[in-house]
């Protein structure tokens, strides 16, 4: 969470883990600034996963008048998955990526373990009402600078980041961080932002917003994790390259073998993962391979209901 006053605005990006002792050390944090959650007027959220919304609802609640940002995208893939008349829908989608992983080459059991976890995960996110909903480039204007809005999408698909004009500042959320490249795939899709959006190439989406990100120039990056970049634009190309590393070594491997995205995903990330990390690591692999699809470098079939994946 980063916490910046602009002219006589207090405004804050993301709200942290829903925790007891994640709550403790915001309200401690603000005590020592001398400030109280009133004095605060912006919440702006860059994307809806646990440890960026968890606090929201929290904090309005302390201060009705705090006015909370957030993408149009972002908004609708909260209310989807807080909604309880969506319910079935959710168990529908829930039972199609249960099939899906299995297609991809999981054993059920394994696949049920971990797909229980991102249902868990749904649980951690609070609804509230957002009191503006942003588009990508929308500005909110103060005397002495501007911020920006910057829809990213790839690490989630209606993410954004912001940008302080004067200084050349970017709070970046997950969309950029120091030590590790984000996640990038999709899980769940609301079937309203399914119809919306074509999100299967999510790992271009994700690349072109790193352009757009390197068009603006930053001159330092607040990412959510990990250390402040003073070098986005270097930063910025080890990322690049990092993908273009990945594409190629997934091309290898599938050189003259066919091979499922979970095995892919076992030589790139190991198998001795946990259920988080084997879905993170399949869905980014399989963001990898749709890439190289649609490029017409690597080709899909399926055989005994197993997807494969081989070099054309
Ligand atoms: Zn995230």
């Amino acid at each position: 969470m980063y916490l910046f006053k602009i002219d006589d605005t207090y405004i804050l990006i993301d709200a942290g883990f829903n925790f007891p002792e994640w709550k403790k050390v915001f309200f401690s944090e603000l005590q020592k600034l001398n400030l109280s959650i009133e004095d605060i007027n912006y919440l702006i959220i860059t994307h809806e996963h646990p440890d960026h919304v968890g606090l929201m609802e929290e904090i309005k609640l302390q201060n009705p008048n705090i006015q909370i940002l957030m993408s149009e995208i972002t908004q609708s893939l909260i209310k989807w998955m807080t909604d309880p008349k969506n319910e079935d829908e959710i168990q529908q989608s829930s039972d199609e990526l249960l099939s899906r992983a299995m297609k991809y080459g999981l054993t059920e059991e394994r696949a049920r373990f971990i797909f229980g976890f991102s249902t868990r995960m749904h649980n951690m996110i609070p609804y509230v009402n957002p009191d503006r909903l942003l588009k990508d480039n929308d500005e909110i204007k103060f005397n002495s600078t501007k911020l920006k809005f910057i829809w990213t999408p790839g690490h989630s698909l209606g993410h954004i980041c912001v940008f302080e004009e004067r200084n050349r500042y970017l709070f970046a959320g997950d969309h950029i961080l120091s030590r590790i490249t984000p996640n990038i795939g999709t899980s769940m899709i609301s079937p309203s932002i399914q119809k919306r959006f074509n999100f299967t190439n999510i790992l271009d989406y994700y690349l072109k917003s790193l352009d757009k990100i390197d068009a603006l120039n930053p001159k330092i990056i607040f990412p959510a994790h990990q250390e402040i970049i003073y070098d986005p634009h270097k930063r910025i190309l080890e990322m690049k390259k990092h993908h273009d590393t990945r594409l190629a070594e997934v091309t290898k491997v599938i050189e003259n073998t066919a091979l499922t995205p979970y095995k892919i995903s076992q030589i790139h990330f190991g198998d001795d993962l946990d259920g988080m990390n084997t879905m993170l690591a399949l869905s980014e692999v399989l963001s990898h391979l749709i890439y190289l699809e649609e490029q017409g470098k690597i080709k899909r079939f399926e055989k005994d209901n197993r997807l494969y994946f081989i070099k054309t």
